[in-house]
């Protein structure tokens, strides 16, 4: 059994002072700042306090292009695709946010059976997905965690030629360091988890009942995940229960924990807004509502801070909002998701088992043409974590600038596997004409890698990486 542990790592006495201390800043004070993240050397907190405060318009512009270009420089134009996989929505906990909470008798409860789990993932796979999210509430059912392990084996075991899910991650409650293990033994992925939120009172009175009230059962389960082998692992805030500067500065000692303790820090950053759910009041009107324009500038500085940092924007936001982020700096999408179990075999989403309301309703077709419209590459690549590029190696490979090399063909190679197996007429000739263009501007060595690839996907053959 694990030792409980305090998260002393978050300090919330060093934030308000931070927060108090950098208000107003002056436009050659951020200016300097933009510079110093162009270097792409991330910024330190007290830095990040001081551009959240940024208000003025030609400013908060610079912010942006600033996120856009380091984005650009690290991850090229790629925008990597997934989607999640509800297996259950059956909960022990009380979360006043969350549809799933255990005191909504209005919710429809179901605990996916394997081959009902086989029958999403076809789905899935069909709609040409490679990584999915598995997703699940905290109540286990009689075989307990094996059913988590039996689920991420079907994922994996399901194929539908010519394609299969190649990359299965998790967002499941926190567990101890052996089941843990046991899931880096599964082949996940990124174990991810959201803190809901650093701050402490707030925390207490949103988390009513179950496992889920212990804070520091939740906020140091990285350190369990790493010390376990997990060393891909996604933090994130539910945006709108408390204050978003204080969430972002908190991340940052997060985040800074896990690299002074671990030399790495999260592999990916999500930013979940709070969306209506079925039996909950606080999710139709949240306390602390962040609006379009915070939601923008948070990610933006977010990408300045940490700049080799995955960041990921559900289908939670609408096409807009999704649009506007990926210019400042988000690198992971989903597409086409359902939220409750069953969701993409049962059709339109059921709002009475679902966990919240999307605002992206869009088939993954249609995104993928809208990404490609807007000038992104959609990316279907599995390639690193199945080449063993996670966690320190990743961060290695990725400071350099290196990951084009290996990122940016594997990039076109899924993509045309996609164009060529599952995309619609319209996305396909777009896809191409993409293709071409991308080729155009890479240097020699990138294309002396990409071509061979591309020939040998036109040829037949599936999953080729670099
Ligand atoms: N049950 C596990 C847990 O709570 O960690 C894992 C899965 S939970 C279904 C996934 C995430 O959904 C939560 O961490 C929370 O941030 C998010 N969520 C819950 N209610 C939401 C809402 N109303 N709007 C948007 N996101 C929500
Ligand atoms: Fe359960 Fe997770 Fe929803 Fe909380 S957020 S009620 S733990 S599913």
């Amino acid at each position: 059994m694990d030792t409980q542990e305090r998260a002393d790592f978050i300090n919330p006495e060093e934030i308000e002072a931070l927060l108090k201390d950098h208000q107003a800043p002056a436009p050659a004070r951020v200016r300097e700042l933009l510079a110093k993240a162009r270097e792409l050397q991330g910024l330190s907190m007290d830095e990040v306090a001081c551009l959240s405060f940024v208000e003025n318009p030609e400013l908060l512009a610079e912010i942006f292009s600033t996120a856009k270009r380091i984005k650009e420089e690290i991850y090229g134009s790629r925008l990597v695709l997934f989607a999640p996989l509800y297996i259950s929505n059956r909960c022990s906990n009380d979360c006043t946010y969350c549809a799933f909470r255990s005191t909504n008798t209005d919710l429809k409860r179901r605990t996916l059976s394997q081959e009902e789990i086989a029958e999403e993932t076809r789905i899935l796979i069909r709609q040409g997905h490679k990584r999915v999210l598995v997703v699940a509430g905290e109540a286990l059912p009689p075989q307990g965690f094996q059913y988590i392990l039996d689920s991420i084996a079907t994922i994996y075991a399901t194929r539908v030629a010519p394609g299969e899910i190649r990359r299965v991650n998790v967002n499941l409650a926190p567990q101890p360091t052996d089941r843990l293990r046991q899931l880096k033994e599964a082949g996940i992925g990124t174990y991810q988890l959201f803190q809901e939120t650093y701050h402490r009172p707030t925390y207490a009175e949103v988390h009513l009942k179950g496992r889920k009230r212990d804070y520091d059962w939740r906020a140091t389960v990285f350190d369990r995940a790493m010390e376990a082998g997990i060393d891909d692992v996604g933090i994130g805030v539910l945006f709108g229960l408390y204050e978003w500067r204080f969430e972002i500065m908190a991340m940052m000692q997060h985040i800074r924990h896990l690299e002074k303790k671990f030399g790495v820090g999260p592999h990916t950053i999500s930013f979940p807004r709070m969306e209506p759910a079925v039996g909950s009041e606080i999710a139709a009107r949240p306390p602390h509502p962040v609006s379009d324009a915070d939601f923008l500038k948070m990610i933006a500085i977010m990408r300045l801070a940490v700049p080799y940092t995955g960041m990921i924007m559900s289908t939670r936001e609408s096409e807009g909002v999704r649009r506007a982020t990926f210019e400042v700096g988000v690198s992971q999408i989903s597409a086409g998701s359902r939220t409750d179990p069953g969701g993409y075999k049962d059709g339109e989403g059921d709002p009475n088992g679902s966990q919240f309301q999307l605002g992206d309703h869009r088939t993954v077709d249609e995104v993928v043409g809208d990404v490609i419209k807007l000038g992104f590459l959609p990316s279907f690549c599995t390639a690193c974590y199945r080449t063993g590029r996670t966690g320190q190696d990743f961060m290695d490979l990725a400071k350099p600038g290196e990951i084009k090399y290996h990122c940016q063909p594997n990039a076109l190679s899924t993509f045309q596997e996609y164009l060529t197996d599952y995309a619609g007429p319209v996305t396909k000739s777009a896809g191409e004409k993409l293709i071409s263009i991308e080729l155009e501007h890479m240097d020699e060595q990138q294309t002396a890698c990409a071509l061979p690839m591309l020939n040998k996907v036109r040829r037949g053959e599936r999953d080729v990486f670099v």
